[in-house]
């Protein structure tokens, strides 16, 4: 049994918005990751390429087109965790290093740690040999319009929120967070996610993304979950491991758990979503916003698209 699920971040998007690209995109990206997975590939690596694939897609909020923080800078965010042995890595405020997913992953294959940071984290970027770019290379148009009309009106905000958008998000490219989730032949569970965090958020601000047991979480025992919405409200939750526990010690059912942890986010005054895949193959995407992008492959192996609700 294979499942994967894709996501490209939560918002409140217009219901006339354009998302051909977005969802042209998605269903490319969850092809090579099919392919991966009949061919065997684990869903470690699963999950980690198919991040990269959504870093290097300007259309989303992560490595390329990620969102600028308060002095027109990225600095993005992202984790990996496999989950056979909760093994994880992730990074925090990068901005030279060019795929932040790739180096989420060296942290946990080839350091001893777990998490690392800013300048630290773009100097083991280096010293791993992995590419390293000027902070120019993430930086697009979009962005930088979407951060002067933030700051016009004054607000730190969510990647698609429309309302503040000039062009409308999806006329113009650029969307949410990414992450992926993946089940691989062998069983075994693994998660990923990627972001550039809130637009005009203060310099240092850090998200749920690569917080671990919060935007970003796997299990073999329960399930590999990746989050994307108000970063603060899901790392209040412990949303990963609110999941995870209801699933461990209460025996709850995937789409329960989600369901449930989503609302102490709702209550936490979030917004936004996850995707999630249990051991058993089982896909839950449940959101509390407008609009999610995600892509998924269930039992009948085809390839699923969605924005909002359909
Ligand atoms: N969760 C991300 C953060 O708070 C943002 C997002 O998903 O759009 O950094």
């Amino acid at each position: 049994m294979i499942r994967l699920a894709l996501h490209g971040g939560a918002g409140e998007l217009d219901d006339g918005a354009d998302t051909r690209e977005q969802r042209a995109a998605l269903q490319r990206i969850a092809a090579e990751g099919l392919q991966m997975l009949r061919h065997g590939g684990s869903s470690l690596d699963v999950v980690e390429r198919m991040v990269i694939r959504l870093e290097e897609c300007p259309l989303f909020n992560a490595g390329v087109g990620g969102v600028l923080n308060r002095d027109g800078l990225p600095e993005l965010d992202a984790a990996i965790m496999d989950g056979r042995d909760r093994a994880c890595g992730a990074v925090a405020g990068v901005s030279h290093s060019k795929s932040p997913v790739r180096l989420a992953r060296a942290v946990m294959e080839r350091s001893p740690h777990v998490m690392f940071m800013g300048a630290g984290a773009d100097a083991l970027n280096a010293e791993l040999g992995l590419d390293v770019v000027a902070p120019d290379y993430f930086i697009t148009d979009l962005r930088r319009r979407q951060l002067r009309k933030a700051q016009t009106h004054q607000v730190i905000v969510l990647d698609h929120d429309s309302a503040y958008d000039d062009p409308p998000p999806a006329a113009g490219g650029g969307f949410g967070t990414v992450g992926a989730v993946a089940l691989d032949a062998h069983g075994h569970l693994a998660a990923a996610t990627s972001t550039g965090g809130l637009t005009n958020k203060h310099p240092g601000r850090i998200g749920d993304t690569p917080v671990i047991g919060a935007g970003t979480f796997a299990d073999d025992r329960s399930a590999a979950i990746s989050c994307t919405g108000t970063g603060e409200a899901f790392i209040r939750a412990g949303f990963g491991f609110d999941v995870d526990a209801q699933m461990h010690y209460a025996g709850a059912a995937l789409a329960d758990a989600c369901a449930r942890s989503l609302e102490r986010v709702a209550a936490y005054g979030g917004r936004g979503g996850c995707i999630a895949i249990d051991r058993d193959g089982r896909i839950a995407l449940p959101f509390n916003s407008r609009a999610m992008f995600r892509a998924w492959i269930g039992d009948d192996g085809e390839i699923r698209v969605a924005v909002g609700a359909n």
